[in-house]
C-alpha cells in the first residue's frame, strides 16, 4: 500500500489543474488515468470537433465564394484525410503537453492504468494499492449507446468512433438531434454527405426555446439537411447499401437508409466500473456521483468533478468544478456551484450562444419578464459578413432589471454572448450595458440596442 496526500482519478479537465495546485502546496498526488491524457474535451470532444467544425466552415465558405465576389477555378473539394490529420494534430498536441505537465510535476506520480476503489481511501491500480485522505474523481463520461431495436446487429459511430474517418460518408444518419448530432450532422453535410438527422422529439435541441430550434431547423434544411422529427419508435437493420433505420414519424417516409449511423443521443457517466458501491459513494439512479454544492460526494475526503457528477456537461463546468474544490482546500474560500450561471455555446453555423434562463423558464417563474428580440439580418457586421441566419435575444426581470437569460444564434453569438454573461456575473442591472460604448461594427454592439428595444412579455 503507497500512501500519498491525494489520489485523483481522471485526467480530463478537473484532475490535472487540481495536481498543479495540490503539488504546489506542497501535497503528494498519485495520478491516475486509464486512456487519454486530456479526456474527452481534448480527444473526442471540443478540440477535434471544433477543429473540423472549422474546416466544414471553409469548405462551406469556398462554395459560397461567388457570393463574395470571389472566383474560384472548380468547386472545392474535400480531402478529408488532411481534414482528419489537422483535426488529430490539435488533439495530440494538447494531449501530450498535458501528460508531460503530469510527469514533469513535482511531488505527481502518473499511473496510466484503470483505477477501482477498494474502499473509501483505498484505490487499487493494478496490483498497486494506492491510499490518500482525499480522493478526486474526474472520470467523465462517453456515449450512451441507447438499447433501441437492432442496435447490436448494425455497425455505428459515436462520437469517439466517428472521429477515426477518414473518408466522407455517402449518406450519414444522425440519430439525436441535440447538440453533439447537430455538430457532427452540419459539418458532414459540408464535407459532402448526404445527412439525415433523426429526433423523437417535436423538435431538435428541444431544451432551448422553440424560436431558437425553429431557426436551427430552417438553417439546416437549407443547407440541404433532412430532420425528421417526433421520430418514435427508432430502429436500426442492416441493408444493402449500409444501415435502414425505420422511424416511425408523423411526416416522411418511414425508413431511411444511409451509408453511416451516428448514435448521438446523450452521455453516460463513467462510475460503473469505478468501484464506487465498495467506497460507498452515492450516485443517482443513472449513476452521476451524487455531490453537494462543494462537489464533495457522502463520503467525506472524497470529491466529484466534472461531467461525471451530473451537475455540468461542459469543460468549462468541469474546469470551474476545480476552482470551487482548490479554492475551498487551499484558499480558505466558501465557493459553490450555486454562483455558477449556466453558460454554453452549441457550435453549429452559425454558432449560437447561450447564457441563464431560457424564455420558456423565464416565464415559467412567475416573474414579470422584458423582452427583446432582433433578427441577424438587422445586425450591421452580420449583413457585412454576409452571414445574416439567426437572431439575438435577452429576457430581462421587470422589476429588478437584472438579465435572466440570452440567447444569440448568429455569426459570432459563442463570443457575443460574454457581453451578457459578464454582466449577469457582475450582479448589476441591464442599464450598465446600455450606458457602455461598444465597438463598431460587432454583432455585440447590438446589445445595448436591444435592451433598450426591449418590451413586456405577452
Ligand atoms: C462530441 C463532443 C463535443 C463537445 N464539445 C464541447 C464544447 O465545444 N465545449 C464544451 O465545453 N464541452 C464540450 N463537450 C463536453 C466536454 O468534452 C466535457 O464536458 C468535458 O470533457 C468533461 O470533462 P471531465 O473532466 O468531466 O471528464 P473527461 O474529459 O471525460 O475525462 C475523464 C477522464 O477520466 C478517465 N477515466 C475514466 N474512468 C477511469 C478510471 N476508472 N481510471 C482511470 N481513469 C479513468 C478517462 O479516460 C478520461 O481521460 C463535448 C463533448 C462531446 C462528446
Amino acid at each position: 500500500m503507497t500512501t500519498f496526500d491525494a489520489i485523483i482519478i481522471g485526467a480530463g479537465q478537473a484532475g490535472p489543474p487540481l495536481a498543479g495546485r495540490l503539488t504546489a502546496a506542497g501535497m503528494t498526488v498519485a495520478f491516475v488515468e486509464r486512456h487519454l491524457f486530456g479526456g474527452t474535451c481534448v480527444n473526442t470532444g471540443c478540440m477535434p470537433t471544433k477543429t473540423l467544425v472549422a474546416s466544414a466552415y471553409a469548405a462551406h465558405l469556398a462554395r459560397r465564394a461567388s457570393d463574395y465576389g470571389v472566383v474560384l477555378g472548380s468547386p472545392p473539394q474535400i480531402d478529408m484525410p488532411k481534414v482528419k490529420a489537422r483535426a488529430d494534430a490539435v488533439s495530440a498536441s494538447s494531449r501530450t503537453s498535458i501528460e508531460q505537465w503530469l510527469r514533469n510535476m513535482n511531488g505527481c506520480t502518473v499511473f496510466k492504468r484503470h483505477a477501482r476503489f477498494e474502499s473509501a481511501h483505498v484505490v487499487r491500480v493494478d496490483e498497486q494499492q494506492l491510499t490518500a485522505p482525499r480522493i478526486f474523481i474526474n472520470v467523465g463520461g462517453r456515449a450512451l449507446v441507447p438499447e433501441m431495436p437492432g442496435v447490436g446487429e448494425v455497425p455505428f459511430l459515436t462520437n469517439t468512433s466517428i472521429l477515426a474517418l477518414d473518408q466522407v460518408p455517402k449518406h450519414l444518419i444522425v440519430i439525436g438531434g441535440s447538440y453533439v448530432g447537430l455538430e457532427f450532422g452540419q459539418m458532414y453535410r459540408r464535407f459532402g454527405a448526404d445527412v439525415t438527422i433523426v429526433e423523437k422529439a417535436p423538435r431538435l435541441i428541444a431544451r432551448e426555446d422553440e424560436d431558437v430550434s425553429e431557426e436551427v431547423r430552417r438553417i439546416f434544411e437549407r443547407e440541404g439537411i433532412a430532420v425528421r422529427t417526433d421520430a418514435t419508435c427508432i430502429a436500426l437493420a442492416k441493408h444493402d447499401q449500409g444501415v435502414a433505420v425505420s422511424v416511425d414519424c408523423t411526416h416522411g417516409p418511414p425508413q431511411n437508409v444511409g451509408s453511416h449511423v451516428l448514435l448521438a443521443v446523450g452521455r453516460r457517466p463513467n462510475t460503473d466500473d469505478l468501484g464506487l458501491d465498495k467506497a460507498g459513494v452515492a450516485t443517482d439512479p443513472r449513476g452521476y456521483i451524487t455531490v453537494n454544492d462543494d462537489l464533495s460526494t457522502n463520503v467525506p475526503g472524497i470529491w466529484a468533478l466534472g461531467d461525471c457528477n451530473g451537475r455540468g456537461a461542459f469543460t468549462h463546468t468541469a474546469y470551474n468544478d476545480f476552482e470551487i474544490v482548490a479554492a475551498n482546500l487551499l484558499d480558505g474560500e466558501h465557493r459553490s456551484l450555486r454562483d455558477r450561471v449556466p453558460a454554453y455555446a452549441l457550435y453549429v453555423d452559425p454558432p449560437l450562444g447561450r447564457v441563464g434562463m431560457t424564455d420558456e423558464q423565464a416565464r415559467a417563474s412567475g416573474r414579470k419578464l422584458l423582452i427583446g428580440k432582433r433578427p441577424m439580418s438587422r445586425v450591421g457586421r452580420a449583413i457585412e459578413k454576409g452571414e445574416t441566419q439567426g437572431f439575438m435575444k435577452v429576457i430581462a426581470d421587470a422589476a429588478t432589471k437584472k438579465i435572466l437569460g440570452a440567447a444569440i444564434l448568429g455569426t459570432g453569438g459563442d463570443e457575443a454572448i460574454h457581453g451578457v454573461l459578464d454582466i449577469i456575473n457582475a450582479g448589476v442591472t441591464y442599464d450598465v450595458l446600455q450606458r457602455a460604448v461598444p465597438i463598431h461594427p460587432t454583432v455585440s454592439e447590438l446589445i445595448p440596442t436591444l435592451l433598450s428595444e426591449m418590451t413586456p412579455a405577452e
